[in-house]
């Protein structure tokens, strides 16, 4: 607990860069009719390298998310809203944070771009009920909206405690406060600035 806080739970790998070139190729393959060529590319951003990434920050037996009991004290949970914030809600996360996880900075995907990926590309592995047949990458960049005191511990849904991440940040700390995960607050710092808007160009005309 005396170590120093951490931007992240773990440094992001190269191979999720790489992931999320060949996703916005595949993207733009599909806009210009190239549906082969963005077959293939989608394929190709399947990495298993991203797969052992985010397994390695969720799960029990993972050696790089907080475990053991709680220890800070907080506000006695009153929560009775959703946990999950409204499209309002996400819309408004996505124009303050973009398309990136505020924790480790990855590129990240919102559901309904990959579901538009799996309609489009029936025959690609892009989502299944398990880890295992789930696209690696859509799987890692997929967009959560995380609480930094967590819902179950009182957190509310006011933008001062939400934060756009990926899922293996989200689901990596799981019910830990900041605090407790040895974790900087990420609004204490400048979102990642760049030029991924999430693949959600799949939607212009
Ligand atoms: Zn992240």
């Amino acid at each position: 607990m005396n170590s120093p806080l951490r931007l992240c739970l773990r440094e992001p790998i190269p191979e999720i860069e790489l992931a999320a070139g060949l996703l916005e190729q595949a993207v733009a393959a599909h806009r210009s009719g190239q549906h082969a060529e963005a077959r293939s590319l989608l394929e190709r951003a399947n990495i298993d390298a991203v797969r052992d990434w985010s397994e390695s920050l969720w799960g029990k037996k993972s050696r790089f998310a907080p475990s053991g009991p709680y220890w800070s004290s907080v506000p006695a949970p009153t929560t009775t809203h959703l946990r999950m914030p409204s499209l309002v809600e996400q819309n408004t996360l996505h124009a303050r944070d973009g398309y990136y996880c505020r924790f480790c900075g990855i590129p990240v995907i919102r559901k309904k771009v990959r579901e538009r990926l799996r309609k489009l590309y029936p025959d690609v592995q892009v989502w299944g009920k398990t880890n295992p047949v789930q696209h690696a990458a859509l799987q890692c960049m997929w967009a959560q909206y995380d609480h930094l005191l967590p819902h179950s511990r009182g957190g509310s849904n006011s933008p001062d405690n939400m934060v756009v991440t990926c899922a293996p940040c989200n689901y990596g700390r799981m019910q830990y406060t900041l605090e407790e995960a040895g974790l900087l607050n990420p609004l204490e710092r400048e979102p990642r600035r760049g030029s991924w808007t999430g693949l959600e160009q799949l939607f212009a005309s």
